[in-house]
């Protein structure tokens, strides 16, 4: 997919999985000229097997992983909503904060977790920040009567956002060919030091690479892409919103 937008809000759960499943889509989409936000979610701070370390000095090691992470990609802003690691859940807070990002933002599109798998393991704070997000584009965000208060109290004005990208899905619809930025997403991966725990590049590029390829096979093969010659992909599945 060769799509550009104009502007983009990323919404991931945790420092790096953003990096890790879309770090290519949006060293690519900045390169192209876009502008991207970021809204991380929670503080990361239960990420870790290390005795030594605890939440907070993780969660804060974590932040300043993730800005450097976002300035590698080349990202606008990182809004951090510091929700405890593994807490998420579905209230009309989170999803009001969300809203909010959007409607500041205002996104062709944004770019987060896929809520809803089958068959493989998913974290929780995945499934319930894709599903916020889901429904804080659609229809929380769209429609001014919800969270009325952000623009009575505050200005901010309702967004209808165009399509919504979904990264870890099982159904994947939509390829974005990495290869040009394969190195820039690695070097952002590589950001999260206290992730990839004393493992050498080579050792974490042949695993990002291996599911590079993967998904490029995927979109290879895929009958309704018109792209092909995939040699490094990220696999997203696209969900497109009347506007
Ligand atoms: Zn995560």
């Amino acid at each position: 997919m060769d799509f550009i937008p104009e502007r983009a809000l990323v919404i991931t759960p945790h420092p790096d999985d953003a990096e890790v499943w879309a770090g290519g889509t949006i060293a690519r989409w900045v390169r192209g000229g876009a502008e991207v936000h970021c809204v991380l979610c929670t503080d990361g701070g239960k990420g870790s097997d290390d005795p030594e370390l605890d939440s907070a000095a993780l969660a804060a090691a974590r932040s300043r992983e993730q800005l450097a992470a976002a300035a590698i990609l080349g990202i606008t802003d990182v809004v951090m909503l510091g929700r405890p690691d593994g807490e998420l859940e579905d209230t009309s807070d989170f999803r009001k904060a969300l809203v909010r990002q959007i409607r500041l933002v205002k996104p062709d599109v944004v770019l987060t977790t896929e809520p809803y798998r089958r068959n493989m393991q998913w974290h929780r704070d995945h499934r319930i920040a894709g599903q916020v997000a889901l429904d804080a584009v659609f229809p929380y965000a769209r429609d001014h009567l919800h969270f009325g208060e952000l623009f009575t109290n505050e200005g901010i004005e309702p967004h209808k956002t165009a399509a919504i990208m979904f990264w870890g899905s099982e159904n994947p619809n939509t390829f974005v060919d990495i290869a040009p930025d394969f190195d820039t997403k690695m070097d952002a991966v590589m950001a999260h030091a206290t992730q990839t725990r004393q493992r050498s590049r080579a050792d974490v590029q042949a695993f990002i690479r291996r599911r590079a390829e993967e998904a490029a096979a995927a979109g290879n093969s895929y009958p309704e892409e018109a792209v092909s010659g995939l040699t490094l992909a990220e696999a997203f599945r696209r969900v497109t919103f009347r506007t």
